[in-house]
């Protein structure tokens, strides 16, 4: 069977009708081969905009249904999900290219939200708060606040979805998703499976969940429109600096998940066979296509020697391959402009005195499929290229000897998402997890920088953008806080001790 005809039986099986994948101009294509795996007819801008009236509709009725029920959809989401967990995980291996493992992982990271969100509806807590006035009583109420536009990245291409869908659905707020123009089966998959969910719902408002297929200029209506409350956007900086101040001068509300330059500190007194483990997983895994990828690691002096040969073996021998056919730890590229961006970093590097270990192509696939075995570059310093995200497996490392030194370089780039410090010193362990410490959103100990669960909540610093979202109270984000004081008294007496009488 070709990939196309796998992954046509895959998308039929999901529920996905043929006209939304087969017969169109906007060709898809599979990272595993570089082969066409589908024909998509786009939506035009004009659809968006209708699309954008329709949830805007929604919403004037999904935000009176009570908290729990909308919780029940969510829950039946997670279901469907659970009964959909194979093929919709195969599709994701077929789209982005991840390993079997990491395609499923996607889609449990998607069940578990919907279960977290599910115990959400009922926890929609506001505060009592202490009040001056006599007879009266102050509070916290949360109330649903309007469409939300979900802008994601090809290498997470449902998991983000699902972060947003999940929390926005609870929280009483129709979802409009802009996926990745890289993978849009898994998202019509993704709705296919909601689709169903819906069905066993009930009444359902039209429009509470809408997908729009194509570029970025569809992003461009949902962060131009007034009527989309908030627009969760997961992608580069580059995006982000784009969007971000568009939706600012509408004074719109926004949650920006951008590049990461996640950096990894090995003391002296580091476990270091675990921390081999770690940085192995954190920098190679998903080829180097997650945003929290280990991508600088600053090894102590004493026991660079220890590690780093080891580590340079690891990149040497870790397996390359084909995702869909074999137990390959690392996968392909997306496409040739990741490959191509991966060697002018190498150069560049080269070009600042970095020694490369690594980062050749292997012919793996076929001419259009850009499998490489990952690059190690010791660096002499922290320069050029080591200071930006390149979205491919380079790890930069780098010697230290004084601590505070070490945390300086850590920070000292323009992305805060993810960091981690290997050692068995409390004193260095709590420095770094303090405000004299790591400046990113994500600070791990003794773990690597990826790997995130959905419990606590997501996101970093700086040029990756300041939003969060997925676990902890990230949900207060796709809310409206509204302070209530309520007057019980037969007084009227004013704040602050301010006299206005009037006769
Ligand atoms: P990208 O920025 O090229 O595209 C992301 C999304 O933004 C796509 O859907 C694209 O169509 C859309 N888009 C692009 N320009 C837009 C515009 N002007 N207006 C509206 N929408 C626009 O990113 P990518 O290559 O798909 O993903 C890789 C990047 O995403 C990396 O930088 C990675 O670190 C980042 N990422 C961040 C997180 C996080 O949570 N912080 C998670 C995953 C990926």
């Amino acid at each position: 069977m070709t990939l196309r005809d796998e992954t046509k039986s895959l998308l039929l099986r999901l529920g996905v009708a043929p006209d939304r994948f087969e017969g169109g101009a906007m060709a898809s294509f599979s990272p595993v081969s570089g082969a066409q795996v589908g024909a998509l007819t786009p939506d035009t801008a004009e659809g968006a905009a209708a699309a954008v009236e329709r949830a805007a509709t929604a919403f004037r009725a999904w935000r009176m249904v009570p908290a729990p029920r909308r919780g029940e959809l969510v829950r039946l989401l997670g279901e469907e999900l659970r009964a959909a967990k194979a093929d919709l995980g195969r599709l994701v291996s077929i789209e982005a290219g991840k390993s079997p493992s990491e395609g499923l992982g996607e889609v449990q990271e998607m069940i578990d939200i919907c279960d977290f969100a599910v115990g959400l509806s009922r926890q929609l807590y506001g505060l009592t708060i202490a009040t001056e006035r006599p007879g009266h009583r102050m509070m916290e109420t949360w109330h649903p606040l309007g469409p939300v536009g979900v802008i994601t990245a090809f290498n997470f291409p449902v998991a983000v979805w699902a972060w947003n869908a999940a929390l926005a659905l609870v929280c009483g707020d129709p979802v409009l998703w802009k996926p990745s123009e890289k993978t849009p089966l898994t998202a019509l998959a993704s709705m296919a499976v909601f689709a169903r969910a819906a069905a066993r719902f009930g009444a359902l408002p039209e429009g509470l969940a809408q997908v729009l297929i194509g570029g970025p200029e569809l992003g461009e209506v949902l962060v131009e429109s007034p009527k989309v409350a908030l627009i969760s956007a997961t992608g580069s900086t580059r995006m982000g600096r784009i969007v971000g101040p568009r939706v600012a001068a509408r004074f719109g509300r926004s949650i920006l998940e951008l590049g990461g330059n996640n950096a990894g500190v090995v003391c002296a007194s580091a476990d270091l066979d675990m921390a081999l483990r770690a940085v192995a997983f954190g920098a190679m895994g998903t080829a180097g296509q997650r945003c929290t990828t280990m991508r600088r690691l600053f090894v102590h002096e004493s026991v660079y020697d220890a590690l780093v040969p080891r580590l340079v073996r690891a990149y040497a021998s870790v397996s390359i391959g084909n995702p869909l056919e074999t137990n390959a730890l690392v996968g392909p590229l997306i496409d040739r402009a990741a490959y191509e961006a991966m060697q002018a970093a190498l150069t560049a590097a080269r070009a600042a005195g970095g020694t490369v270990h690594g980062g050749s192509r292997v012919e793996i696939g076929g001419e259009d499929a850009y499998y490489v075995r990952p690059a190690l570059v010791e660096m002499p310093a922290q320069t050029g290229p080591v200071l930006e995200e390149t979205f491919a497996p380079i790890l930069y490392v780098m010697r230290w000897s004084a601590f505070d030194a070490v945390i300086e370089d850590h920070n000292a780039v323009g992305a805060g998402l993810s960091s981690s410090i290997f050692t068995l010193d409390l004193r260095e362990m709590e420095q770094f997890l303090s405000a004299a410490g790591s400046d990113c959103g994500i600070a791990n100990v003794n773990i690597g920088t990826s790997g995130a669960e959905i419990g606590g909540a997501f996101g970093g610093e700086k040029e990756t953008g300041g939003g969060r979202e997925s676990g902890s109270d990230a949900w207060k984000g796709y809310m409206r806080r509204a302070t209530n004081t309520i007057n019980f008294s037969r007084e009227l007496p004013l704040a602050q001790g301010v006299v206005f009488d009037i006769d």
